[in-house]
Protein backbone atom coordinates (compact mmCIF):
# COMPACT_ATOMS: atom_id res chain seq x y z
CA UNK A 1 0.00 0.00 0.00
CA UNK A 2 0.85 3.42 -1.18
CA UNK A 3 1.47 5.24 2.02
CA UNK A 4 1.95 8.79 1.01
CA UNK A 5 -0.94 11.21 1.46
CA UNK A 6 -3.46 12.64 -1.75
CA UNK A 7 -2.04 15.76 -2.97
CA UNK A 8 -5.66 16.96 -3.19
CA UNK A 9 -6.04 16.35 0.83
CA UNK A 10 -4.23 19.38 1.06
CA UNK A 11 -5.55 23.08 1.94
CA UNK A 12 -3.80 25.60 -0.38
CA UNK A 13 -1.95 27.36 2.74
CA UNK A 14 -0.60 23.40 3.67
CA UNK A 15 0.75 23.64 0.33
CA UNK A 16 2.10 26.77 0.45
CA UNK A 17 3.56 26.20 3.54
CA UNK A 18 5.25 23.13 2.16
CA UNK A 19 6.70 24.59 -0.73
CA UNK A 20 8.32 27.61 1.40
CA UNK A 21 9.80 24.88 3.50
CA UNK A 22 11.23 23.63 0.82
CA UNK A 23 12.96 26.85 -0.72
CA UNK A 24 10.42 27.64 -3.03
CA UNK A 25 9.19 31.11 -3.81
CA UNK A 26 5.99 32.09 -2.61
CA UNK A 27 3.71 31.73 -6.57
CA UNK A 28 5.21 28.05 -6.78
CA UNK A 29 1.57 27.30 -4.54
CA UNK A 30 -0.77 28.72 -7.28
CA UNK A 31 0.93 27.45 -9.86
CA UNK A 32 0.80 23.99 -8.67
CA UNK A 33 -2.91 24.35 -7.48
CA UNK A 34 -3.91 25.72 -10.81
CA UNK A 35 -2.72 22.26 -12.49
CA UNK A 36 -4.83 20.59 -10.01
CA UNK A 37 -8.08 22.15 -10.24
CA UNK A 38 -7.83 24.05 -13.46
CA UNK A 39 -6.39 22.68 -15.79
CA UNK A 40 -6.95 19.15 -13.57
CA UNK A 41 -3.94 17.45 -15.46
CA UNK A 42 -3.42 13.72 -14.35
CA UNK A 43 0.00 13.57 -13.14
CA UNK A 44 2.90 15.68 -11.88
CA UNK A 45 4.54 15.35 -14.66
CA UNK A 46 2.21 17.49 -16.73
CA UNK A 47 2.69 20.77 -14.38
CA UNK A 48 5.32 22.05 -17.40
CA UNK A 49 5.82 25.25 -15.98
CA UNK A 50 7.62 23.83 -12.79
CA UNK A 51 11.30 22.83 -12.62
CA UNK A 52 11.68 19.01 -13.01
CA UNK A 53 13.17 18.97 -9.30
CA UNK A 54 9.96 20.45 -7.56
CA UNK A 55 7.81 17.68 -9.61
CA UNK A 56 10.04 14.92 -8.29
CA UNK A 57 9.81 16.19 -4.97
CA UNK A 58 6.02 16.61 -5.17
CA UNK A 59 5.77 13.06 -6.28
CA UNK A 60 8.09 11.64 -3.66
CA UNK A 61 6.01 13.20 -0.74
CA UNK A 62 2.69 12.68 -2.47
CA UNK A 63 0.18 10.76 -4.45
CA UNK A 64 -1.29 12.18 -7.09
CA UNK A 65 -4.46 9.81 -7.95
CA UNK A 66 -4.99 7.41 -5.29
CA UNK A 67 -8.35 6.29 -6.23
CA UNK A 68 -9.16 4.11 -9.13
CA UNK A 69 -11.92 3.97 -11.22
CA UNK A 70 -13.59 0.45 -11.17
CA UNK A 71 -16.81 0.76 -13.34
CA UNK A 72 -19.03 3.14 -14.30
CA UNK A 73 -22.88 2.08 -14.35
CA UNK A 74 -25.12 4.54 -16.53
CA UNK A 75 -25.30 6.73 -20.00
CA UNK A 76 -23.42 9.94 -20.41
CA UNK A 77 -25.56 12.64 -19.75
CA UNK A 78 -27.67 10.84 -17.33
CA UNK A 79 -27.05 9.72 -13.74
CA UNK A 80 -23.83 7.76 -13.69
CA UNK A 81 -22.85 5.90 -11.16
CA UNK A 82 -19.23 5.56 -10.17
CA UNK A 83 -17.41 2.51 -8.28
CA UNK A 84 -14.07 3.78 -6.84
CA UNK A 85 -11.59 1.80 -5.53
CA UNK A 86 -8.60 3.02 -2.55
CA UNK A 87 -5.39 2.33 -1.67
CA UNK A 88 -6.38 -0.16 0.91
CA UNK A 89 -8.53 -1.82 -1.94
CA UNK A 90 -11.89 -0.73 -0.13
CA UNK A 91 -14.71 0.22 -2.51
CA UNK A 92 -16.76 3.23 -2.50
CA UNK A 93 -19.53 5.08 -4.40
CA UNK A 94 -20.12 8.39 -5.95
CA UNK A 95 -22.74 9.77 -8.43
CA UNK A 96 -23.50 11.78 -11.14
CA UNK A 97 -26.83 13.68 -11.22
CA UNK A 98 -26.53 15.99 -14.32
CA UNK A 99 -29.75 18.08 -14.59
CA UNK A 100 -30.48 21.02 -16.79
CA UNK A 101 -27.54 23.45 -15.82
CA UNK A 102 -26.58 21.76 -12.85
CA UNK A 103 -23.47 19.12 -12.81
CA UNK A 104 -24.09 17.67 -9.11
CA UNK A 105 -21.90 15.06 -8.10
CA UNK A 106 -23.03 13.22 -4.77
CA UNK A 107 -19.96 11.99 -2.73
CA UNK A 108 -18.99 9.33 -0.37
CA UNK A 109 -17.66 10.04 3.35
CA UNK A 110 -16.83 6.78 4.50
CA UNK A 111 -16.28 3.44 4.15
CA UNK A 112 -19.16 2.10 5.46
CA UNK A 113 -21.23 4.09 7.75
CA UNK A 114 -21.89 3.42 11.77
CA UNK A 115 -25.43 5.06 12.19
CA UNK A 116 -27.25 1.42 10.73
CA UNK A 117 -30.27 3.14 9.66
CA UNK A 118 -32.84 0.34 8.95
CA UNK A 119 -33.40 1.43 5.23
CA UNK A 120 -30.23 2.62 4.08
CA UNK A 121 -27.87 -0.27 2.32
CA UNK A 122 -24.57 2.32 3.36
CA UNK A 123 -24.48 0.64 6.70
CA UNK A 124 -25.42 -2.40 6.65
CA UNK A 125 -22.02 -3.92 6.49
CA UNK A 126 -20.68 -1.87 9.68
CA UNK A 127 -18.19 1.30 9.30
CA UNK A 128 -15.12 0.22 7.97
CA UNK A 129 -13.36 3.61 8.09
CA UNK A 130 -13.25 7.54 7.48
CA UNK A 131 -12.42 9.37 4.28
CA UNK A 132 -9.62 11.29 4.01
CA UNK A 133 -10.22 14.88 2.69
CA UNK A 134 -8.45 14.11 -0.41
CA UNK A 135 -10.01 10.64 -0.71
CA UNK A 136 -13.50 13.16 -0.91
CA UNK A 137 -11.68 15.77 -3.69
CA UNK A 138 -10.64 13.28 -5.80
CA UNK A 139 -14.22 11.82 -6.15
CA UNK A 140 -14.64 15.45 -7.46
CA UNK A 141 -12.73 15.27 -9.85
CA UNK A 142 -13.43 11.81 -11.10
CA UNK A 143 -16.86 13.74 -11.86
CA UNK A 144 -14.83 17.08 -13.04
CA UNK A 145 -13.33 14.31 -15.79
CA UNK A 146 -16.53 12.74 -16.80
CA UNK A 147 -18.46 15.78 -16.67
CA UNK A 148 -15.92 17.63 -18.88
CA UNK A 149 -15.89 20.56 -16.46
CA UNK A 150 -15.64 21.10 -13.04
CA UNK A 151 -19.00 20.12 -11.06
CA UNK A 152 -21.48 22.67 -10.02
CA UNK A 153 -22.81 20.77 -7.46
CA UNK A 154 -21.26 18.76 -4.06
CA UNK A 155 -23.67 16.90 -1.93
CA UNK A 156 -22.33 14.79 0.70
CA UNK A 157 -25.10 12.02 0.61
CA UNK A 158 -22.65 9.05 -0.60
CA UNK A 159 -21.64 6.34 1.84
CA UNK A 160 -21.09 7.50 5.40
CA UNK A 161 -22.33 9.80 7.93
CA UNK A 162 -19.94 13.25 7.07
CA UNK A 163 -20.37 14.44 10.80
CA UNK A 164 -19.31 11.69 12.66
CA UNK A 165 -16.05 12.50 9.89
CA UNK A 166 -16.09 16.12 10.83
CA UNK A 167 -12.72 17.71 10.21
CA UNK A 168 -11.52 15.30 6.97
CA UNK A 169 -15.05 16.30 5.64
CA UNK A 170 -14.73 20.31 6.35
CA UNK A 171 -11.29 20.28 4.75
CA UNK A 172 -12.33 18.64 1.80
CA UNK A 173 -15.49 21.58 1.71
CA UNK A 174 -12.50 24.46 2.01
CA UNK A 175 -10.37 22.73 -0.85
CA UNK A 176 -13.38 22.59 -3.32
CA UNK A 177 -14.83 25.65 -2.25
CA UNK A 178 -11.03 28.00 -2.54
CA UNK A 179 -11.37 30.41 -5.37
CA UNK A 180 -7.97 29.70 -6.89
CA UNK A 181 -9.24 25.60 -7.09
CA UNK A 182 -12.51 24.13 -8.23
CA UNK A 183 -13.79 27.30 -6.56
CA UNK A 184 -17.23 25.32 -5.71
CA UNK A 185 -19.72 27.94 -3.62
CA UNK A 186 -20.32 27.12 -0.19
CA UNK A 187 -24.14 27.34 -1.20
CA UNK A 188 -23.61 24.57 -3.90
CA UNK A 189 -22.40 22.43 -1.43
CA UNK A 190 -24.86 19.87 0.84
CA UNK A 191 -23.81 18.07 4.07
CA UNK A 192 -26.89 16.16 4.90
CA UNK A 193 -26.75 14.49 8.35
CA UNK A 194 -28.81 11.86 9.83
CA UNK A 195 -29.20 14.25 12.75
CA UNK A 196 -25.31 14.36 14.55
CA UNK A 197 -25.86 16.83 17.14
CA UNK A 198 -22.16 17.44 18.02
CA UNK A 199 -21.39 18.20 14.49
CA UNK A 200 -24.43 20.60 13.71
CA UNK A 201 -23.33 22.11 16.60
CA UNK A 202 -19.82 22.49 15.26
CA UNK A 203 -20.95 23.85 11.85
CA UNK A 204 -22.84 26.10 13.37
CA UNK A 205 -19.56 28.18 14.22
CA UNK A 206 -17.30 27.79 10.81
CA UNK A 207 -18.90 30.57 9.57
CA UNK A 208 -19.24 28.83 6.34
CA UNK A 209 -22.13 29.27 3.94
CA UNK A 210 -22.54 25.58 3.06
CA UNK A 211 -26.54 24.12 2.73
CA UNK A 212 -27.42 21.59 5.80
CA UNK A 213 -29.83 18.81 5.29
CA UNK A 214 -31.02 17.04 8.35
CA UNK A 215 -32.45 13.49 7.48
CA UNK A 216 -35.62 13.32 10.20
CA UNK A 217 -37.81 10.08 8.45
CA UNK A 218 -40.27 10.27 11.59
CA UNK A 219 -41.86 12.72 13.74
CA UNK A 220 -42.10 10.91 17.16
CA UNK A 221 -39.05 8.99 18.74
CA UNK A 222 -40.26 6.09 19.01
CA UNK A 223 -40.59 5.41 15.08
CA UNK A 224 -37.45 7.29 14.79
CA UNK A 225 -35.19 4.78 17.27
CA UNK A 226 -36.62 1.81 15.40
CA UNK A 227 -35.48 3.22 11.77
CA UNK A 228 -32.66 5.31 12.59
CA UNK A 229 -30.26 4.17 16.02
CA UNK A 230 -28.83 7.45 16.83
CA UNK A 231 -32.24 8.71 17.80
CA UNK A 232 -31.56 7.63 20.92
CA UNK A 233 -28.26 9.18 21.45
CA UNK A 234 -30.13 12.02 19.22
CA UNK A 235 -33.55 12.78 20.17
CA UNK A 236 -36.05 14.17 18.35
CA UNK A 237 -36.25 17.27 20.49
CA UNK A 238 -32.39 17.91 21.20
CA UNK A 239 -32.03 17.67 17.56
CA UNK A 240 -35.05 19.84 16.54
CA UNK A 241 -33.08 22.58 19.34
CA UNK A 242 -29.83 22.27 17.68
CA UNK A 243 -30.96 23.11 14.15
CA UNK A 244 -32.71 25.67 15.93
CA UNK A 245 -30.23 26.64 17.27
CA UNK A 246 -27.82 26.87 14.31
CA UNK A 247 -30.83 28.81 12.06
CA UNK A 248 -30.39 31.14 14.65
CA UNK A 249 -26.63 31.25 14.29
CA UNK A 250 -26.34 31.35 10.65
CA UNK A 251 -29.16 32.84 9.28
CA UNK A 252 -29.32 29.57 7.05
CA UNK A 253 -32.27 27.73 6.16
CA UNK A 254 -32.06 24.01 7.05
CA UNK A 255 -33.93 21.26 4.89
CA UNK A 256 -35.30 18.39 6.43
CA UNK A 257 -35.06 14.66 4.46
CA UNK A 258 -38.17 13.06 4.91
CA UNK A 259 -38.03 9.44 2.94
CA UNK A 260 -41.68 7.88 2.93
CA UNK A 261 -42.24 4.62 3.62
CA UNK A 262 -45.67 2.56 3.34
CA UNK A 263 -47.58 2.35 6.61
CA UNK A 264 -44.41 3.35 8.37
CA UNK A 265 -44.44 7.08 8.53
CA UNK A 266 -46.81 8.17 5.68
CA UNK A 267 -49.85 8.26 7.27
CA UNK A 268 -51.88 11.25 8.12
CA UNK A 269 -51.38 12.04 11.21
CA UNK A 270 -48.06 11.73 11.07
CA UNK A 271 -47.93 14.20 8.71
CA UNK A 272 -49.80 16.73 11.46
CA UNK A 273 -47.29 15.77 13.92
CA UNK A 274 -44.33 16.73 11.13
CA UNK A 275 -46.14 20.19 10.75
CA UNK A 276 -46.41 20.69 14.07
CA UNK A 277 -42.91 20.14 14.74
CA UNK A 278 -41.78 22.26 12.38
CA UNK A 279 -44.14 25.05 12.28
CA UNK A 280 -42.15 26.90 14.92
CA UNK A 281 -38.99 27.72 12.71
CA UNK A 282 -37.94 28.20 8.87
CA UNK A 283 -37.11 25.10 6.94
CA UNK A 284 -37.54 23.45 4.00
CA UNK A 285 -38.57 19.59 3.72
CA UNK A 286 -37.91 17.40 0.81
CA UNK A 287 -40.57 14.25 0.86
CA UNK A 288 -38.50 11.29 -1.32
CA UNK A 289 -39.85 8.19 -2.09
CA UNK A 290 -38.20 5.20 -0.34
CA UNK A 291 -35.47 4.02 -2.95
CA UNK A 292 -35.67 -0.38 -2.52
CA UNK A 293 -33.22 -1.82 -0.71
CA UNK A 294 -32.83 -5.82 0.08
CA UNK A 295 -32.03 -5.74 3.63
CA UNK A 296 -34.91 -3.56 4.59
CA UNK A 297 -38.89 -5.10 4.59
CA UNK A 298 -40.46 -1.75 3.69
CA UNK A 299 -42.23 -0.23 0.49
CA UNK A 300 -42.30 3.16 -0.85
CA UNK A 301 -45.24 5.12 -0.33
CA UNK A 302 -47.98 5.81 -2.98
CA UNK A 303 -48.29 8.77 -4.65
CA UNK A 304 -51.21 9.02 -3.19
CA UNK A 305 -50.06 9.77 0.33
CA UNK A 306 -47.52 11.27 -0.90
CA UNK A 307 -48.91 13.80 -2.15
CA UNK A 308 -51.05 13.62 0.96
CA UNK A 309 -48.29 14.14 2.78
CA UNK A 310 -47.46 17.42 0.64
CA UNK A 311 -50.05 19.18 0.84
CA UNK A 312 -50.68 18.77 4.63
CA UNK A 313 -46.96 20.64 4.66
CA UNK A 314 -48.29 23.31 2.39
CA UNK A 315 -51.65 24.03 3.70
CA UNK A 316 -49.38 24.73 6.71
CA UNK A 317 -47.13 27.28 5.77
CA UNK A 318 -44.20 24.75 5.32
CA UNK A 319 -41.95 25.05 2.48
CA UNK A 320 -42.10 21.48 0.71
CA UNK A 321 -40.98 19.63 -1.90
CA UNK A 322 -41.85 15.95 -3.44
CA UNK A 323 -38.44 14.59 -5.09
CA UNK A 324 -38.20 11.97 -7.45
CA UNK A 325 -35.00 9.90 -6.48
CA UNK A 326 -32.81 9.46 -9.17
CA UNK A 327 -30.80 6.57 -10.20
CA UNK A 328 -32.79 3.75 -8.89
CA UNK A 329 -32.17 1.69 -12.36
CA UNK A 330 -28.37 2.19 -11.15
CA UNK A 331 -28.89 1.11 -7.51
CA UNK A 332 -27.27 4.77 -7.14
CA UNK A 333 -30.56 6.06 -5.81
CA UNK A 334 -30.62 7.54 -1.54
CA UNK A 335 -29.84 4.33 0.67
CA UNK A 336 -28.97 2.50 -2.30
CA UNK A 337 -24.79 3.05 -2.39
CA UNK A 338 -23.31 0.53 -0.29
CA UNK A 339 -19.58 -0.09 0.52
CA UNK A 340 -17.74 -3.12 -0.92
CA UNK A 341 -14.47 -5.26 -0.81
CA UNK A 342 -12.97 -6.58 -3.98
N1 LIG B 1 -25.57 9.96 6.46
C1 LIG B 1 -26.16 11.09 5.85
C2 LIG B 1 -25.98 11.17 4.34
C3 LIG B 1 -26.23 9.95 3.52
S1 LIG B 1 -27.81 9.47 3.01
C4 LIG B 1 -27.64 11.19 6.22
O1 LIG B 1 -28.14 10.27 6.84
O2 LIG B 1 -28.27 12.21 5.94
C5 LIG B 1 -28.61 10.68 2.08
C6 LIG B 1 -30.14 10.62 2.31
O3 LIG B 1 -30.73 9.42 1.78
C7 LIG B 1 -30.52 10.66 3.78
O4 LIG B 1 -31.60 11.52 3.96
C8 LIG B 1 -30.94 9.22 4.01
O5 LIG B 1 -31.75 9.07 5.13
C9 LIG B 1 -31.65 8.90 2.72
N2 LIG B 1 -31.86 7.47 2.49
C10 LIG B 1 -31.16 6.43 2.97
N3 LIG B 1 -31.67 5.26 2.55
C11 LIG B 1 -32.71 5.55 1.78
C12 LIG B 1 -33.65 4.78 1.04
N4 LIG B 1 -33.58 3.45 1.02
N5 LIG B 1 -34.58 5.43 0.33
C13 LIG B 1 -34.66 6.78 0.34
N6 LIG B 1 -33.81 7.56 1.00
C14 LIG B 1 -32.85 6.97 1.73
Amino acid sequence: MNSKSSIHGLLFEELAAFCREHGQPAFRAKQIWGWLYAKRVASFDEMKNLPAPLRNLLGEHFCFQCLEKIETKGATGQTQKLLLKLEDDELIEAVLIPARARRTVCISSQVGCKMACAFCASGQCGFHRNLTAGEMVEQVLFAAEIYGERPTNVVYMGVGEPLDNYDETLKSIRILNHPDGLGIGARKITISTSGVIPGIERLAGEGLQVELSVSLHASENELRSKLMPSNKRWPLNALLQACSDYTAKTKRIITFEYTLIKGMNDLPEQAQKLTELLRKFPCRVNLIPLSEVEEFNGERATPEAMQYFFKTLEKAGINATLRDSKGSALKAACGQLRARKL
